[in-house]
């Protein structure tokens, strides 16, 4: 017997225990019959329960069984060629019988597997003449006849059948222990005739869903759903930290042009002149060199760079422009430095997020306070 069959079997096995898998959900639901509280709802309430409570599950139930099945249908095919294939490649080898050395008939060549998948063959033998039995598994490991042996001391015991039109009785009696049992065997147990599932292609069209139907489910899992996820984690966080999210909002975003001429007018004002802005090097961000000159007669290095820092960190404030964290340089009353210009408010939200600390919180006018 061939283990392989045609792909359609398993396509068939597959829905049907989908098909089992959709109608024991829907029985589990309604075994369990409305709640109390929804008793009371009128008709229309109770149906949106319904669907709530087993439509949506069963949505999911049948797309997950959509996804899974060209491979599970595939993982099948191939175990069922795997064996075949062991079967073919481990024929019966000859025996012979340990009494009389006469070649041993082959009673049974079958193949096991155990519970990690495992296979391996088993092979029985008898002779006639001398009722000898012999069995092992291909890999040489000898095969143990259970019921040869007393199973209370483990000796071997006798065994007795009784034949008649509808049985065979096997005795069994130890003679070292007492130990008896008995096993029949019911001529008349036909194998049990497949109980036929007339309602199976209907709840088929039901339950297994269509390759359009599935592929829509497997965006809708693969995209839609996380996107849909990260939403809705977004606007709790967001939520959460409100005041930064509202800072972030209500930061003030400008442009090149907007900020050289903030700049040149304000650094005027603190005794710096000349700026020029180059460099522009553009990433996710504006990343921008500038120069400007200290007019201030007598200001030595040190306070020349606080002074700018200063001054620039005051008037960057509440934009989404930064002083880079590299600093302001300083040569014969030249200095320079580096700003970012962030574009995405999300960015800025998520930054000024990073900088609180723990036990940190924005107030509502935007500043960091400890708890
Ligand atoms: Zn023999
Ligand atoms: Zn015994």
């Amino acid at each position: 017997m061939e283990y392989i069959r045609d792909k359609t079997y398993y396509e068939d096995l597959y829905d049907r225990h989908t098909v089992e898998d959709c109608r024991s959900w829907i029985r589990i639901c309604t075994e369990r019959g409305l709640p109390d509280g929804v008793k009371k709802l009128s008709k229309k309430e109770q149906q949106r329960f319904c669907n709530a409570i087993i439509e949506l599950p069963l949505y999911f139930r049948k797309g997950d069984r959509y996804l899974r099945r060209k491979d599970t249908i595939q993982e099948w095919m191939e175990k069922d060629k795997e064996r075949d294939d062991f079967i073919a490649t481990h024929p019966a080898p000859v025996a012979y019988c340990p009494k009389c050395n006469q070649k041993m008939k082959l009673m049974v060549d079958e193949l096991e597997e155990d519970i990690d998948n495992n296979l391996r063959m088993l092979f029985m033998y008898r002779c006639d003449p001398c009722k000898e039995k012999k069995a092992f598994y291909n890999d040489g490991e000898p095969y143990v006849f259970k019921n040869d042996f007393c199973p209370k001391c483990r000796k071997e015991w006798e065994k007795k059948y009784i034949k008649s039109k509808t049985k065979v009785v096997t005795k069994y009696s130890c003679l070292n222990c007492g130990n008896i049992d008995e096993f029949v065997l019911d001529l008349n147990d036909k194998p049990k005739k497949e109980t036929i599932d007339s309602d199976f292609e209907k709840d088929r069209a039901l339950f297994c869903i269509s390759e359009k139907e599935g592929e829509d489910y497997r965006r809708y899992k693969t995209y839609d759903l996380p996107e849909m996820k990260r939403l809705a984690e977004e606007m709790e966080d967001k939520e959460k930290h409100k005041e930064i999210y509202e800072q972030a909002k209500n930061t003030k975003k400008l442009t090149i042009a907007e900020l050289s001429d903030l700049l040149a007018k304000k650094l005027s004002a603190d005794d710096f002149k000349g700026l020029v802005i180059t460099n522009t090097e553009v990433t996710r961000d504006l990343i921008v060199t500038f120069t400007v000159q200290d007019t201030k007669s007598g200001r030595d290095e040190g306070h020349s760079r606080s002074d700018l820092k200063k001054s620039l960190t005051k008037m960057l404030d509440n934009t989404n422009w930064k002083v880079m964290s590299d600093g302001v340089s300083y040569k014969l009353g030249l200095l320079s430095g580096r700003l970012r210009g962030i574009d995405d408010k999300e960015v800025i939200y998520a930054e000024l997020k990073e900088e609180l600390k723990p036990g940190q919180v924005v107030t509502k006018s935007g500043d960091i306070v400890n708890l």
